[in-house]
């Protein structure tokens, strides 16, 4: 069960979903189509349609534009969530709506400098294949080498190690 303040109230039901849907939006200065009917907690307009409730901008670009392909998504561009515009909506695979929202892979893909200040882009970013994570070339190469050098050292102590054992052995023998 859907909860109350998800449902459109009933005095919306009156007039087609169409009609309703013109009565119920303001258009601001920024051209955003600012939606004045019901809201969800998500912050999304939504619309009473044939006894479902509907996000107005689904409902929007359905009405204004065409259907909504299988598998994807309305996105919205002005990045207004009441806003009902079909020019400011776009439709999306959910991947690319996720990485155009404010989540941590959102964060991630919109970076254009790494932690030290190189700016990951061209040459310099490098995409981990396995992960689609991006991150800066100047970093890895000096992660890389710092690996290396470490690795080294600690080879070269092994090396130590055997050759005093082993000098320990033929001095042992010697005796
Ligand atoms: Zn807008
Ligand atoms: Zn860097």
């Amino acid at each position: 069960m859907a909860s109350e303040s998800s449902v459109c109230p009933r005095k919306a039901l009156r007039g087609s979903p169409e009609e309703r849907f013109a009565k119920s939006y303001e258009i601001a200065d920024t051209g955003c189509w600012h939606w004045i009917g019901s809201l969800k907690d998500s912050g999304y307009g939504c619309l009473n349609v044939g006894g479902r409730t509907e996000y107005a901008h689904r409902f929007a670009w359905m009405h204004l534009r065409g259907p909504i392909p299988k598998g994807l998504t309305i996105d919205h561009l002005c990045r207004v969530r009441k806003c009902v515009n079909p020019d400011h909506l776009e439709v999306v695979t959910q991947k690319v709506n996720t990485l155009r929202g404010d989540g941590p892979s959102a964060k991630q893909a919109r970076q254009i400098e790494c932690i030290h200040g190189h700016s990951l882009v061209g040459d310099n970013l490098y995409i981990v294949p396995s992960t689609g994570k991006r991150q800066c070339r100047i970093c890895r190469r000096e992660s890389n080498r710092r690996c290396q050098t470490i690795y080294r050292a600690v080879k070269r102590a092994a090396r130590l190690t055997a050759k005093l054992k082993g000098k320990s052995l033929e001095s042992k023998g010697g005796i």
